[in-house]
């Protein structure tokens, strides 16, 4: 039976070290048919030699063919990488599946998690100088070149789900290629081929043409190694058929198909357009449940965002005390990135007996987890796409998915057996999707990525070469707010600041706030809020009980705005020791205060490696906080309009402050806020009341003669 989970329990055991060897071992073994099943074992040999004869592979197969977990094992079990010298990395979009994926693997390959196989994500290492398999996100990656500029300590680099196209995935695939080249050379010149090894004991010739991608006798290999110059092989996996971009990027790199093993799935439309998919998905998840047989499969849903996943689980929750008593239980399981880890492991395990699963999921369940004994699957049709618009600034919209989204979601019921998939959209709805999702770099915010460029030795960030280059004009103005965050001087070079800021990892402007809250002496409230800010809904609203919840967030307010009423909800529930009755009463969201608590210490963590006093408080002096986080946020400004609405300071938008905020009906002579959201009108999420002075001391270089003429 796979379901014995060996593995945990030796690791919590306080057996001997032998033990847990031998414990490990045993659950690999239980593993391997598991493994030699999976679709992608038939082109294993086919693997290992094009990554041999090639510097970059790619590799298509279905979500599920196994490329994730299997595919880095074939290359660790077939000698690319050596022992305290070279690894392979495997990076991730999400945290999630970099933290889970690498938890599987190191089961089958029989070892302690942060052994041989290990995840760094940002804020957590789990990895040792012995790790030769490192599962990692993408931004981290991007981060370990900045000191590492030739990934020295890799010489396979697996960039998965490249298919989504995320923004760190985009970037990566400019500096990997750039990595290889200047590794190709240096290899090169030092004599060493310094491609994939050997199998046990074969010895091929080297082969015409690819003899300079592998096949090289050990010795050489060795010696390139030794001089840490060895060739970077680089594998760009997908689920999406469209691979040929990813071939010609590399200049024609060989494409591998894995067959997949996909079941029907039969698909349902709504007759009519849904005004409410979080109603409609509720109400599917109880009519699957009730009209079919709960042995006919778990169910799984897909919505928009983490606050989508909260209603949804709360409607199931009350409608489940009301099932009839023959019908089986519920269990519901959120799976999104901000939750924490051991409540994501629960969607991987079986459900218990006479209960059926509800996974309640983000995108992050298309094609990056696989979840086992999924059949039906309800699709809302929506995910939360970053957009950026120079004159409105970043925000986070719920828009449509595209056609190969929904394909994707659909696949995911058909993976075991015959599914079912249910979309809350109208057939002709389905017919206007977009094809493909358009490459996030094209349509979010470049300050961050401009910043790594610059930090990572790329002087000209225009012409760097991006397999879909974002618009000119997008990459100007985040290289004119580097200049305004002080990050770039008046000739477009890095300062000492910039680089500060590029070792967080961390959006520029909260980076710059940090940097900033040093000197004013409150580092500590600003880490506080930084961390509530990551979180997306600190309080939980519940539709039936908005006044009750909105009485009882009046207890936090602050007159100030949101930045420091999260302050006070954080100070209450630490002093409330995070008591769960207590976060009942007060409508607290008590998983986001716990992941807020993860991000804190993480954060705190950070800062002290960086040589920054944590310890830093103003005590009651609040306005020094708050002029802290204009130092990164000037952008983000609105100014009172005779009209009583609020007017953007750099794009002249009319700006709405949340019926949520503390701010809410109030009016102030200016207002800053973290983001903004559009729902059916531009809303600023987290929102606070600030000087118009302060706005024009926020940014020297933007307000500067302004500043200079203020007292
Ligand atoms: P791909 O990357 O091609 O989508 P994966 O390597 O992620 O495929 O998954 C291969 C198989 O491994 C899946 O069929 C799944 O059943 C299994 N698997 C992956 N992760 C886990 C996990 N955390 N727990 C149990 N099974 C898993
Ligand atoms: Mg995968």
């Amino acid at each position: 039976g796979g379901d014995g989970r060996v593995g945990t329990g030796a690791a919590r055991s306080d057996a001997g070290a032998k033990k847990r060897t031998v414990d490990h071992r045993a659950r690999a073994c239980e593993l391997r048919p598991q493994r030699e099943q999976l679709p992608v074992f038939s082109a294993r040999s086919a693997i290992i030699r094009e990554v041999r004869r090639h510097p970059t592979v790619v590799i298509v197969g279905e979500t599920g063919s196994g490329k994730t977990t299997q595919i880095p094992q074939y290359l660790l079990e077939s000698g690319f990488t050596r022992h305290g010298e070279t690894a392979i990395a495997v990076t991730q979009p999400r945290r999630v599946a970099a933290t889970s994926v690498a938890k599987r693997v190191a089961e089958e390959v029989g070892t302690s998690l942060g052994a041989r196989v290990g995840y760094t994500i940002r804020f957590d290492d789990c990895s040792s100088d012995k790790t030769q398999l490192r599962f990692c996100t993408d931004g981290l990656l991007l981060r370990e070149i900045l000191s590492d500029p030739l990934l020295r300590r890799y010489s396979v680099v697996i960039l998965d789900e490249a298919h989504e196209r995320t923004l760190r995935t985009d970037i990566l695939l400019g500096m990997l290629r750039d990595i290889q080249r200047r590794r190709q050379v240096l290899a090169a010149a030092s004599g060493g081929g310094g491609g994939g090894p050997e199998e046990h004991g074969s010895q091929q010739p080297g082969a015409g043409a690819h003899t300079r991608f592998g096949d090289e006798d050990g010795g050489a290999q060795g010696d390139a190694v030794a001089a840490g110059v060895g060739e970077l092989k680089i594998i760009v996996m997908s689920a999406t058929l469209d691979a040929d971009r990813f071939s010609e990027y590399f200049g024609g790199a060989p494409v591998l198909y894995v067959a997949g093993r996909q079941f029907p799935v039969t698909t349902y439309y709504t007759v009519t357009p849904q005004a409410d998919y979080l109603d409609a998905a509720h109400l599917s998840v109880l009519q699957i449940h009730t009209e079919t047989p709960s042995t006919s499969g778990d169910i799984l849903v897909f919505l928009a965002g983490q606050e989508d996943i909260e209603s949804v689980e709360r409607l199931l929750g009350e409608s489940a005390a009301h099932l009839p008593s023959a019908v089986p239980q519920l269990l519901v399981c959120p799976i999104f990135a901000a939750l924490p880890q051991a409540q994501q492991a629960r969607v991987f395990e079986p459900a218990p007996e006479f209960t059926r699963k509800v996974i309640l999921a983000t995108n992050i369940a298309e094609t990056s987890l696989t979840i086992p004994g999924i059949r039906h699957v309800v699709d809302a049709g929506v995910h939360k796409l970053r957009g950026f618009d120079p004159r409105v600034g970043e925000s986070l919209l719920v828009e449509p998915i595209s056609k190969s989204s929904a394909r994707q979601r659909a696949g995911r019921a058909g993976r075991e057996a015959p599914g079912f998939c249910y979309r809350l959209y109208t057939e002709a709805d389905y017919a206007q999707l977009d094809e493909d999702a358009v490459p996030e770099i094209k349509r979010c915010q470049l300050t961050m990525v401009a910043l790594q460029l610059k930090a990572s030795g790329v002087s000209n960030v225009l012409q760097f070469g991006f397999m879909d280059p974002p618009p000119k004009r997008a990459l100007k103005h985040a290289l004119l707010e580097l200049y305004a965050l002080e990050a770039l001087d008046d000739k477009g070079e890095l300062t000492g600041l910039g680089r500060w800021m590029a070792e967080f990892p961390l959006d520029p402007s909260y980076s710059k706030v940090i940097y900033a809250s040093q000197a004013a002496g409150c580092t500590r409230e600003v880490i506080d809020i930084v961390s509530l800010l990551s979180v997306d809904s600190l309080f939980y609203v519940p539709a039936d009980k908005r006044d009750e919840s909105n009485q009882a967030q009046l207890a936090f307010r602050s007159r100030d705005g949101d930045h420091l009423t999260y302050l006070n909800l954080l100070r209450a529930y630490l002093a409330a020791d995070g008591d769960k009755e207590w976060c009942h009463e007060h409508f607290v969201n008590r998983r986001g205060m716990r992941h807020v608590l993860d991000v804190r210490q993480q954060l705190n963590r950070l800062c002290s490696r960086l040589s920054i006093d944590v310890s830093k408080t103003c005590g009651t002096d609040l306005d020094a906080v708050l002029r802290c986080f204009l130092a990164g946020f000037f952008h983000n400004c609105a100014l009172l309009q005779p009209d009583g609405s609020y007017r953007s300071l750099n794009g002249s938008q009319t700006v709405h402050v949340h019926p949520g905020s503390s701010l809410f009906g109030k009016k102030v002579p200016a207002i800053f806020y973290d983001q903004l959201v559009f729902t059916n009108r531009l809303h600023a999420r987290a929102a606070s009341a600030a000087d118009p002075l302060w706005i024009a001391q926020s940014s020297p270089k933007l307000y500067g003669r302004l500043a200079s003429a203020a007292p």
